[in-house]
């Protein structure tokens, strides 16, 4: 999935479930944007930050971690980080995932049935790298493992060779997943 543009959501949301105060002269309160390829700690957030003496607000959506998912990941968490900005800026309010929150968040689930809000954004972080190749010593297949799963063995030639039953003779090796290129 190509990423998408934010802003026609943002101004849908905002008529929608903020009565359009998220935005003045169809100008936004806030800045929205994709975030570089760094941000896989969370899907997203919003900040207010000071500017050279002038309140700078953003909501940073994360391109690593919502670029794979379905389009309602991007609503889900776009409108989770635009309740944050609403609850800051609109009412002026120091509040995380609070009462006000919570009940923002219910209304906006209770009205739609496209994407549903959480407190915390559940989309999984992706690993960087797998630690280990699990290796079929019978058919030579290769897999990228997180970790040793002690017994496992390769499917397809369980399969082929053993009608579908385990067999110590396709029971998967281990090799560090860095020592190959
Ligand atoms: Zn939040
Ligand atoms: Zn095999």
């Amino acid at each position: 999935m190509p990423l998408i543009p934010l802003l026609p959501i943002f101004h849908r949301f905002n008529r929608k479930y903020f009565d359009g105060l998220l935005s003045q002269d169809l100008k936004p309160l806030v800045a929205v944007r994709w975030s570089d390829g760094r941000l896989r700690n969370t899907a997203g957030f919003y900040r207010r930050s000071k500017k050279g003496g002038q309140h700078y607000s953003e909501i940073v959506l994360s391109t690593p971690l919502l670029i794979n998912l379905p389009y309602n990941a991007v609503e889900s968490t776009l409108c989770h980080e635009m309740i944050h900005a609403w609850i800051d800026l609109v009412l002026g309010i120091q509040e995380g995932h609070g009462p006000i929150f919570k009940k923002k968040m219910n209304s906006i689930n209770s009205l739609q049935q496209n994407f549903q809000i959480t407190v915390r954004h559940q989309y999984p972080v992706p690993n960087r790298s797998p630690k280990w190749w699990a290796i079929c010593p019978s058919c030579g297949l290769r897999l990228p493992y997180k970790r040793i799963v002690k017994g496992a063995a390769c499917k397809k030639c369980c399969d082929a060779n053993h009608h579908g039953k385990w067999n110590a003779g396709c029971v998967l090796c281990y090799e560090p997943f860095l020592k190959e290129a």
